[in-house]
C-alpha cells in the first residue's frame, strides 16, 4: 500500500527568517529555512500558507545528539526508586533525576536527540514505554545482547545458526537502533567475582567461546541485519593500565569490519612507573586513523558528583575494591539471564589521580584526533558526570586558558602522565557541532538528523547570535524545536 501525504493548505509553512544558519554538513547554508510536516522543505510557491517568525540577531543550529546515555536502563530505574526512598541524602538531585526532568537537562543544552545504550531484550517492551516519558526529546536505544544466557549457549556450542536465529528474534521483537555489548567474551556470575577478558583469543573460565569468536559472530549478524549503526562495543579492561594494548588488539580484530567504540577515553591508559597509570591516546588513534569505517564516542569526564552504572561486572569489581561504601551503598544485581549491573556512586574529585587522568585523557584523545567525524561528543552519563556538565567541558576543548586553569588543580599526574599540557589545538565552533550533531548522527546512521539540509527532520535549536563566538552552550536556547513543532 502506498501512502501520499499532499502538504495541506491549512498546515502554514513555518518560515524561519533572517536568521544566521550554521550547518557544518553544508558549505553555504540558505538564510531562511522553511518547515512543513516536520521536514526542512524547499522555498515554497508563494501560494502556501506561512507563517514568519524574523530570526534577525539568532543562529540557527542542528539539535545536538548524545548517542551514549542511560535515560531508562534498569539499572537507572534502580537508582531513580533508590535516590527516592534509601539513598536521598547521596544522591545529588543535579545528577539524577525523573524521565522528565532528564529530557529538560538536555533540552536546555540544545541536545534534541539521546539513544540509551544499555536495554536487556526482556526490558525492550517497558524501555519503549519508559521512553515515552521524553517526549518530545526523540529516544532510541542499543539492545544488550552480549551476555543473554540462551544466546551465549548456543555461541558457546558452536551452533551459528541457532545463535544467528535466536538473535535475529531478539532483535526483530526489540525494534532497537543496534546491538550492544559489554565486554564481551567475559564471565559474570553472581556467585563469584567478575572474569575480565585478558586476551582476545583465550575463552575465560566458564566460556567455550575466545572473546574473538563472541566477537566475530555479533559483527556478522550486524552486517546480516544491515542494522545502520554497527555493533556497539564496550571493550575489556576498562580503565586499567592493561586498557590501550587491550584495545589496540581488538580494533586489529576489527580491521575492515564496521563497528563503533563505546566511551573510548576509558580505553586508552598504558601502565606508567610513577603514576601507575598514563595516557596512551597516540596508540589508539592510530588504530581509528587506519581504519575509517571505525567510529567511536569518547566518554569524556567532567568533576564533581557521578555515578557508576555498568553492565561490566569486571569493572563494578574494580570500582568496589577501590571506594566500597566510601561515597554511598553499592549495588549488583543479577537482571536477565547472566546480564547483571553495578551501581557504585562516584565523587569525581580533581585531587583523585584516576579521575584526574579520565578527565584529561578524554581532552587529549579528541584534541590529538585527526579525524573528528569518526568522534562524538559523550559522557555515558552518570558515568561521566551530570547532563549539566557538557558545556564545561565543549569550554575546555574551545579554550586553551581554561582548561588549563582547571589543570593546575588537578592532581599532577593529569599534567605529566597525559599531553595535555603541551595541546595548543582549541576547536572551532564548527568543529564543536562536528562532534556534537554530524558525527554522532552518522554513526547511527541517522542520515535525517544531526543537520539541515533538505527533507532533513526538522529538529532544530536556536540562539542569540553570540553563540557561534562563545560556544556557550550553558545559556538556554531562545527556542527549540523538535520534528518541526516548537516547544
Ligand atoms: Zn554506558
Amino acid at each position: 500500500m502506498r501512502y501520499h501525504v499532499h502538504h495541506s493548505m491549512t498546515t502554514p509553512i513555518i518560515h524561519l527568517a533572517n536568521a544566521t544558519v550554521i550547518d557544518p554538513a553544508q558549505p553555504d547554508p540558505p538564510r531562511d529555512l522553511y518547515i512543513h510536516d516536520g521536514k526542512i522543505i524547499a522555498q515554497p510557491a508563494d501560494q502556501h500558507t506561512k507563517q514568519t517568525i524574523d530570526l534577525t540577531g539568532h543562529t540557527i543550529l542542528p539539535g545536538g545528539i548524545d548517542m551514549h546515555t542511560h535515560l531508562v536502563t534498569p539499572a537507572m530505574s534502580a537508582l531513580r526508586t533508590l535516590q527516592q526512598h534509601v539513598i536521598r541524602d547521596v544522591i545529588s538531585d543535579q545528577l539524577i533525576g525523573s524521565p522528565t526532568w532528564l529530557r529538560d537537562e538536555y533540552l536546555k543544552l540544545g541536545i534534541t536527540t539521546a539513544i540509551d545504550a544499555a536495554i536487556t531484550p526482556g526490558d525492550a517492551p517497558a524501555a519503549k514505554l519508559g521512553l515515552r516519558e521524553l517526549e518530545p526529546l526523540n529516544t532510541g536505544f542499543l539492545l544488550l545482547l552480549s551476555h543473554h544466557a540462551d544466546l551465549l549457549s548456543l555461541i558457546n556450542a558452536g551452533d551459528v545458526e541457532a545463535a544467528t536465529e535466536l538473535a535475529i528474534k531478539l532483535f526483530r521483537n526489540a525494534t532497537a537502533m543496534g546491538i550492544k555489548l559489554v565486554n564481551p567474551g567475559s564471565m559474570q556470575t553472581m556467585d563469584g567475582p567478575a572474569l575480565d577478558v585478558l586476551d582476545i583469543d583465550q575463552a575465560v573460565e566458564g566460556m567455550q567461546a575466545t572473546p574473538r569468536q563472541v566477537l566475530t559472530f555479533f559483527l556478522d549478524l550486524s552486517d546480516k541485519l544491515n542494522i545502520a549503526h554497527p555493533v556497539h562495543i564496550h571493550l575489556p579492561q576498562l580503565g586499567t593500565p592493561d586498557s590501550s594494548p587491550t584495545t589496540c588488539q581488538w580494533l586489529d580484530a576489527m580491521v575492515g569490519r564496521r563497528a563503533h567504540i563505546a566511551h573510548l577515553q576509558y580505553h586508552c591508559y598504558a601502565y606508567d612507573e610513577d603514576w601507575y597509570l598514563r595516557s596512551d591516546v597516540e596508540c589508539v588513534l592510530k588504530h581509528l586513523n587506519d581504519n575509517p569505517q571505525i567510529t567511536a564516542d569518547v566518554g569524556l569526564t567532567a568533576f564533581g558528583p557521578a555515578y557508576g552504572m555498568t553492565a561490566d561486572l569486571a569493572l563494578h569489581d574494580r570500582l568496589v575494591a577501590l571506594f566500597g561504601d566510601e561515597v554511598g551503598p553499592t549495588l549488583r544485581f543479577q537482571w536477565e539471564g547472566r546480564t547483571s549491573f553495578g551501581l557504585q556512586p562516584l565523587d569525581r574529585d580533581p585531587q583523585n589521580l584516576g579521575y584526574a587522568m579520565q578527565w584529561a585523557t578524554g581532552l587529549e584523545l579528541i584534541l590529538l584526533a585527526d579525524n573528528l567525524n569518526q568522534l562524538s561528543l559523550s559522557i555515558d552519563y552518570p558515568n561521566g558526570g551530570a547532563i549539566a556538565s557538557y558545556p564545561q567541558l565543549i569550554r575546555c576543548l574551545m579554550d586553551k586558558s581554561y582548561r588549563d586553569a582547571l589543570l593546575a588543580k588537578a592532581h599532577p599526574a593529569a599534567t605529566q602522565a597525559t599531553n595535555l599540557k603541551q595541546i595548543t589545538r582549541q576547536l572551532s565552533f564548527d568543529e564543536i557541532l562536528q562532534l556534537t550533531r554530524i558525527s554522532p548522527a552518522h554513526a547511527l546512521g541517522l542520515e535525517n538528523k544531526g543537520n539541515l539540509n533538505l527533507s532533513s527532520d526538522a529538529d532544530l535549536v536556536i540562539y542569540p547570535d553570540s553563540i557561534s563566538k562563545t560556544g556557550d552552550f550553558s545559556q538556554t536556547p531562545t527556542h527549540v524545536m523538535i520534528d518541526g513543532r516548537f516547544l
